[in-house]
């Protein structure tokens, strides 16, 4: 072969080779890089010309969103339990376009949080419900597995996730191994803000109240549903502005606060779920989300 005919084919070749690389080119990042036990967190996949994004973590199938004008990059908020155990967790994320599928897997580390243990008081009938409670219990359970499993398959929250009163949480509050009456160990799964009777509570972000009445030990409680999985759950209200079935959007009042259920006195107690993930809340409203504002 002539040396130019050569140099056409390596370029050739080199092209062609290039454009394949390009199409195959993804990565996998998640914000906040440092992950702890309770932790909310986003997962960005960058791809070019994907048609869809799906993941796999901790046992959760799931998939990914794009922002309007930025075909390329994929989100997905999620996070881990407050409750799992610290140590290396693998990621898998599905990337498909129209002619392959590729598979990638990334290893998380996920770290230890400091949490304390807190010894608390409260009626013993919340420590030893009796049959007629356990039957509400039991009953409770399972409305709640059912709305939970009702999740919009696609994300209703539209920007950032923001504080549900003004005051400030107590602090600490997440995440605590609790004590009640010196016995049951339970992990406190949701952030409590300090809130006389009848203070005006917010929805944190856009969603769809899937649950809005009296359970055993929440109280008056509402959950919203934010979609992809994730929840938010308000409890021991006093009072209900909103009905199960009604949209609401961020900073809309969706009740009042109160001290009803397993409480030992009025406050708000908040929790975020990710697919039966429970996660810090101050962390979700830290969290920079892609937003139109914040591409
Ligand atoms: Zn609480």
């Amino acid at each position: 072969m002539k040396p130019f005919l050569r140099s056409v084919w390596m370029f050739v070749a080199f092209a062609l080779l290039s454009l394949t690389i390009r199409a195959q080119d993804v990565s996998v990042a998640w914000k906040p890089q440092e992950i702890t036990n309770g932790s909310p967190c986003i997962f960005v996949v960058k791809a070019h010309q994907a048609t869809a994004v799906t993941g796999t973590w901790r046992g959760h199938a799931f998939s990914f969103f794009r922002q309007k004008g930025d075909p390329e990059s994929w989100y997905s908020l999620a996070g881990i339990d407050v409750s799992a155990k610290p140590g290396n967790y693998d990621l898998t994320v599905q990337v498909a376009t129209s002619s392959n599928t590729q598979t990638l897997h990334r290893t998380i580390a996920v770290g230890s949080a400091p949490y304390k243990e807190v010894p608390l008081t409260v009626p013993e009938k919340f420590v030893r419900p009796d049959p007629e409670a356990q039957k509400i219990i039991a009953a409770d359970q399972e409305t709640k597995n059912k709305v939970f499993a009702d999740s919009a398959q696609t994300r209703l929250w539209t920007d950032r996730f923001s504080p549900p009163l003004r005051s400030a949480p107590r602090t600490d509050s997440f995440g605590t191994r609790r004590t009640f009456n010196g016995s049951i160990a339970s992990v406190h799964r949701g952030l409590d803000y300090r809130a006389a009777t009848g203070t005006p509570v917010m929805a944190v972000s856009a969603g769809r109240v899937i649950l809005a009445r009296p359970l055993y030990y929440e109280g008056n409680c509402v959950i919203i549903d934010h979609g992809l999985g994730s929840t938010t759950i308000y409890m021991h209200l006093s009072k209900f502005d909103v009905k199960e079935g009604e949209q609401v959007s961020r900073g809309q009042r969706i009740a009042l606060s109160g001290g009803t259920g397993r409480a030992t006195g009025p406050h708000l107690h908040l929790s975020a779920r990710w697919q039966g993930e429970y996660l810090d809340p101050a962390k979700l409203f830290l969290l920079r989300l892609p937003s139109p504002q914040q591409p």
